[in-house]
């Protein structure tokens, strides 16, 4: 194997002063729950404990990458060439409501958000509801469900730069667009939020939050039993100003992809764009598994998806 980027000296540290994991099976920390090692895995607890770090590693001239629950990623077989400083509390459910917005942790699972906003009687964020991964997370990628997505009711956020400096951003300059934010670019790690809030009628919202529940545990795979990332492809973008977005599972299903498979990497029978690691797959096999439903729809359609799910790690020819 060829040497590893980061410096053994780092790793030796990361063990002794942060309790890192050396080196860590990344598969145990994606929801895909598949694919290599890391040198060095730290669970970063609290928001100062991070900043540390970034500026540690920054300053030693360290590869690192922040991963919050990992429900987004795909990490390859060989790993990751990086130190990787884990961001997500499962546990963790506080909340501080102020008037008109409640400040969470970047590191809080989005779904506990969702469900102590309807115990406050506050919201309505009941759409955010069994969306696996930390707010985090789902800050990045504006995540959403629904025809809402969370940068509609963000309003300001926390962010540590690369370099380990931090400073609070409006919503509006996060650039959010459909599964995206400049901190795509950036690099910025949120480290917490101000999320803006209503008083809503308690009942309603609970009632709310259970159907979507509800509907959720119909239509998508329980990524703890059934290991996957949740949509592989973006949806379509439209043609013209007027026109909607379309679902990236039409097409795939329309370009017959549903009995695909490549070695344990198979179509979830209830949805199209959502590849399944079944015992014993590795990442190549969900690659390998993805670029053959993205060539069908091309053939099928001209259609080119764009990959949702993030890839970390090398892979061959990735797109
Ligand atoms: C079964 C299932 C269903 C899903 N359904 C939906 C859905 O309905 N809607 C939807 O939008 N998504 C959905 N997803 C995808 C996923 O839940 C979201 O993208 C989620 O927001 C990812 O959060 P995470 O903490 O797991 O991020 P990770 O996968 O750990 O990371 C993803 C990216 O975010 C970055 N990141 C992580 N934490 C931070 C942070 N604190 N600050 C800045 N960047 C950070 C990482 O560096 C990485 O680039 C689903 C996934 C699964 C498994």
């Amino acid at each position: 194997m060829s040497e590893s980027s980061v410096s053994p000296n780092i790793v030796h540290r990361l063990e002794t002063e942060f309790d890192a994991v050396v080196p860590a099976p990344l598969s145990r920390y994606t929801s895909f729950q598949v694919g290599g090692k890391t040198p060095a895995l730290v669970q970063c607890h609290t928001a100062d404990q991070l900043s540390s770090l970034v500026s540690l590693l920054h300053r030693e001239k360290q590869p690192y990458f922040v991963m919050g629950q990992g429900t987004n990623v795909l990490v390859s077989d060989e790993g990751v060439d990086a130190v990787v400083l884990r961001f997500c509390d499962d546990t963790s459910d506080a909340l501080i409501q102020q008037e008109g917005f409640v400040r969470v942790n970047g590191n809080m699972l989005l779904d506990h958000v969702a469900e102590k906003l309807v115990e406050h009687g506050v919201g309505d964020l009941t759409y955010l509801s069994g969306i696996p991964g930390t707010l985090g997370g789902a800050i990045a990628g504006n995540a959403g469900a629904f025809g809402r997505q969370i940068g509609d009711d963000l309003l300001r956020a926390e962010v540590l730069s690369i370099e380990g400096n931090r400073r609070w951003v409006e919503a509006d300059e996060l650039s959010f667009a459909y599964r995206s934010s400049a901190l795509k670019k950036s690099r910025e790690i949120v480290l917490q939020a101000d999320i803006r809030v209503e008083d809503v009628d308690g009942q309603e919202l609970r009632e709310k939050r259970e159907s979507i529940l509800q509907l959720r545990k119909e239509k998508h795979p329980d990524w703890k039993s059934e290991p996957c990332a949740g949509s592989v492809f973006r949806n379509i973008e439209p043609t013209s100003a007027a026109g909607r977005r379309q679902a990236a599972g039409w097409f795939l299903e329309e370009a017959g992809v549903k009995a695909f498979h490549v070695g344990e990497a198979s179509l979830y029978a209830k949805h199209a764009n959502i590849i399944i690691a079944g015992e014993g797959a590795c990442a190549m096999d969900v690659y390998t598994l993805s670029e053959n439903m993205k060539r069908a729809v091309k053939e099928r359609f001209d259609i080119e998806l764009v990959r949702e799910v993030q890839l970390i790690g090398a892979f061959a020819n990735a797109s």
